[in-house]
């Protein structure tokens, strides 16, 4: 609490997709709000709106390293999130989830902080259990080239757990599954991002595989609802608990929607699957209906009108062929060998 009797609200990742609506819905609920991010995949514009409002505070911070704040709850959301960002510098990825993970846990023992971990789906890996529960363990290669996300993920819930054990701390874990909307860097490599940005360009729609993998997606404006319903609850609920949305899609079918709500003619094309990419992710939210009274609201076909209208905004308005001149990613190599440029 500051000696204005608000709260203040760490928010790590701040900047990015994510952290940057988060950031935006905790001032309108009258929060001081710190957004530290290094900017890896973040970006100013995403928060430009927010510069100058009176109780935002903008920070260039790498959780990797510690940080000193006196704020009444965190946020933990730094950390690259696409898995062409993630796998280009996977060690940084690992250190983003572990470090960063002890460092702001370290903050919460120090000033008596809530502290909310933004955890994953992937911690269920390519799941044998379908859909997934909080109470399945998953089914995680642990050196794969997605491990670095994975794993790290799995390890700061560990941490987390363990903070809550030994320490007392009030910890609370969100088990975020595929989340869109505006925002989502063009560049990404994600696939509701990359069939968007393909279709308004009239570039072929890169399918992984045969597109017969399932993913379930949530709109970003259910996500952060779940989120801060999740740091209101009292502090015996830690979760884990799953947030998305469970009407699960393959991807083939999200790319026909995708044409048919922007009225593109790209054609389908097929690519290689990468390695370790999970054939089904589907979440079980018994556990957020039960506990927050929580649900997804927004129907895919709308989000995606949405976050397409977005896109189409976002590429008429800038000069070049895209912001920093990045191309959606034909493949996830080609975009990695881009990622350096996001720093922009
Ligand atoms: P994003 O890449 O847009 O945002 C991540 C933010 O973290 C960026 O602003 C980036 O610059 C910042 N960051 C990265 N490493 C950092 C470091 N070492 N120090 C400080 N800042 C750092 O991704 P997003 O989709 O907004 O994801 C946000 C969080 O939600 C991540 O922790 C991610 O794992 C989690 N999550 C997202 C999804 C999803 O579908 N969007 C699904 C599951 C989990
Ligand atoms: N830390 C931090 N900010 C703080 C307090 C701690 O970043 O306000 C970091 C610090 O780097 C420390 C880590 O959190 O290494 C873990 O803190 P903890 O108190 O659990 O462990 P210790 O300080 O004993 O290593
Ligand atoms: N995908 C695809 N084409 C793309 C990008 C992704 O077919 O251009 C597939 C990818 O192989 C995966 C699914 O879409 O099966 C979701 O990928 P994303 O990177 O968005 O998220 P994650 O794999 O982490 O769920």
């Amino acid at each position: 609490m500051s000696i204005h009797d608000r709260t203040v609200s760490l928010v790590t990742g701040g900047a990015g997709f994510l952290g940057s609506h988060l950031c935006e819905q905790l001032l309108a609920r009258g929060h001081e709000v710190i957004c530290a991010d290094n900017f890896f995949t973040g970006t100013r514009r995403n928060v430009e709106h927010l510069i100058g409002h009176p109780r935002f505070e903008l920070m260039r911070h790498d959780v990797t390293f510690p940080l000193f704040a006196e704020v009444d709850e965190i946020y933990n959301f730094a950390c690259p999130a696409s898995p062409v960002h993630y796998q280009h510098d996977p060690v940084q990825t690992t250190k983003t989830s572990v470090h960063g993970a002890i460092n702001m846990l370290g903050l919460a023992k120090r000033v008596k902080a809530k502290i909310l971990q933004a955890s994953t789906s992937e911690v269920y890996g390519d799941p044998q259990v379908h859909p997934q529960r909080e109470d399945y363990w998953g089914h995680v290669n642990p050196n794969g080239i997605r491990s670095c996300y994975d794993e790290g993920k799995r390890c700061a819930e560990t941490l987390f757990f363990d903070y809550h054990r030994q320490h007392q701390l009030r910890i609370k874990v969100l088990r975020i599954f595929n989340t869109y909307g505006p925002r989502m860097h063009p560049n990404d490599g994600r696939v509701v991002s990359n069939f968007i940005v393909q279709a308004l360009q009239g570039q072929p729609i890169t399918l992984y595989g045969e597109g017969l993998q399932t993913r379930s997606f949530c709109y970003v404006d259910d996500l952060i609802d779940g989120a801060l319903r999740l740091m209101g609850t009292p502090d015996q609920v830690t979760g884990p608990i799953n947030v998305g949305n469970p009407v699960e899609v393959t991807i083939r079918e999200l790319a026909e929607t995708i044409l048919r709500l922007t009225g593109s003619a790209s054609p389908l094309v097929f690519r290689p699957l990468p390695q370790d990419d999970p054939m089904q992710r589907c979440p079980d939210i018994t556990k957020a209906r039960e506990t927050l009274g929580w649900a997804p609201r927004v129907q895919l076909e709308q989000g995606l009108a949405r976050t397409i209208d977005y896109f189409e905004r976002l590429l008429s308005s800038s000069t070049g062929p895209l912001p920093h001149g990045l191309q959606p990613s034909a493949t996830p190599v080609a975009a990695a060998i881009q990622t350096p440029a996001l720093a922009a």
